[in-house]
């Protein structure tokens, strides 16, 4: 004999919880199903342990996707404000960190406490270490039967919330995407965001030495520019505008870094030159960049005198430098490291209202495993919260 549900949902992740949650309370019969020994654990490592759990300023520009109306539905209906309004009603005490990212100022633990609390409240079952073996939906079926490893299921709604492929040690798996693919889903090509750049060759032996140095830039790639901290590390550069620009990099392309974010490059130099005339290029550098990133610019980039000792096309050169520096990535530190996976089940074919799948009735994708993918800074968790919520109200 099979249990029956209004809705299993396969993933415990934060789509995965929202979705539960928002369909118990509609009084459907709930199963989350989460083949890790225990639910959210993305969660629990996000935001540095403290979960940059929404974005106060998020719009659907902050969201990469081949079709960038499609999350416009599910944001406007969940906004960081109802996520906010949950958080507050748990007493969860937060911060704004910067730029509107809201952070717990304790643990992010609370945050799966509250999600696992609304979802017993709203009498959703839980099934943690449990598996999926086998379903069968037959064209005309007007439901699912589930073979998990802790026994048969049928379910009207079947909802696949398994997340996106990065850092494998903590569940994720490629299951949504091979499932979206029986079913006839296109699915986008994935690639890791959100990531470390890697140099190799000169580029590295250039840098690997400054590992741990931080300095402020702008990073430009295909369009789009990111202004924060890089940080060099021992395999190549990281840190939140490298993360950002991860997400819009592929090999081979050009990616270029602002070293004077915020000044105008010429202008400055010609300002030092005048105020400053006897003191060295490095040393004016390094007490605006990172003096060992200067040095090191100056060894291997630029020529190092005195300012006074530079004409104006020397300094137009050296301008050009700094204000559009190219770094040549070989590569990204891939799943392991990555926040997010790029691309996932095409959006073409599943309804921006519902997240219901436009080719079999009753099947739902919402998170990560959708081709929606959002910057750093709480945006993807509040695509999470906003297409669970979605497919939550539709099951
Ligand atoms: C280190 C790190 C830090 C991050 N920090 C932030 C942050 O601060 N703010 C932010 O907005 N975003 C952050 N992110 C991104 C964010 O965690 C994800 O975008 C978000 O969790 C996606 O939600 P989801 O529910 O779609 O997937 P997930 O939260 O990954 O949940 C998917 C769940 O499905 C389970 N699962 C997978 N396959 C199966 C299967 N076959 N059967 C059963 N269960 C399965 C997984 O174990 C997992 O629990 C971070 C990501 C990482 C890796």
């Amino acid at each position: 004999m099979a249990e029956v549900y209004d809705a299993v949902i396969v993933g415990g992740g934060a789509a995965g919880m929202m979705c539960a949650l928002t369909a118990g309370r509609r009084g459907r019969r709930v199963l989350l199903i989460e083949h890790a020994n225990k639910v959210g654990k993305k969660i629990l490592m996000s935001g540095g342990g403290r979960c940059n759990f929404t974005n106060t300023g998020t719009t659907p520009g902050n969201y990469l996707s081949a079709n960038p109306h499609f999350c416009k539905s599910a944001l406007a209906r969940y906004t960081p404000w109802d996520f906010i309004a949950m958080v507050e009603r748990h007493r969860i005490a937060y911060h704004e960190k910067e730029l509107g990212q809201l952070f717990c100022d304790e643990s992010s633990k609370l945050i799966v406490k509250m999600l696992v609390d609304e979802c017993a409240a709203a009498g959703v079952r839980i099934e943690t270490g449990c598996s999926i073996e086998r379903i069968a939906h037959d064209e005309g079926d007007s439901g699912f039967r589930l073979h998990s490893t802790r026994g048969n299921i049928a379910t009207t709604s079947l909802v696949i919330a398994s997340g996106g492929l990065s850092i494998p040690s903590m569940g994720a798996s490629g299951f949504g995407y091979e499932l979206a693919r029986r079913y006839g889903h296109n699915v986008l090509p994935l690639r890791a965001g959100l990531v470390p750049l890697t140099l190799s060759g000169k580029h590295q032996e250039r840098l690997h030495d400054l590992s741990g140095v931080a300095l402020p830039v702008t990073a430009s790639c295909n369009g789009i520019d990111f202004s924060n901290q890089m940080l060099i590390t021992h395999r190549g550069v990281s840190g939140p505008a490298i993360l950002q620009i991860s997400s819009y990099w592929q090999p081979g392309d050009d990616l270029r870094l602002d070293l004077l974010p915020g000044h105008d490059a010429l202008d400055w130099l010609l300002s030092q030159q005048r105020e400053r005339p006897a003191a060295e290029l490095k040393t004016v550098l390094g007490e605006t960049i990172a003096k060992r990133f200067a040095q090191r610019l100056c060894e291997v980039w630029l020529s190092n005198k005195p300012m006074k000792q530079y004409n104006l096309p020397e300094l137009k050169q050296i301008a050009a430098t700094l204000s559009s520096w190219p770094l040549i990535a070989s590569g990204t530190e891939g799943y392991r490291t990555a926040e997010v996976t790029l691309g996932g089940v095409d959006t073409d074919e599943v309804s921006s209202s519902t997240m219901q799948s436009k080719r079999v009735p009753g099947l739902y994708f919402i998170g990560e495993v959708i081709d929606v993918t959002g910057w750093l800074g709480g945006y993807n968790f509040q695509w999470a919260w906003a297409s669970g919520h979605a497919a939550g109200l539709a099951v």
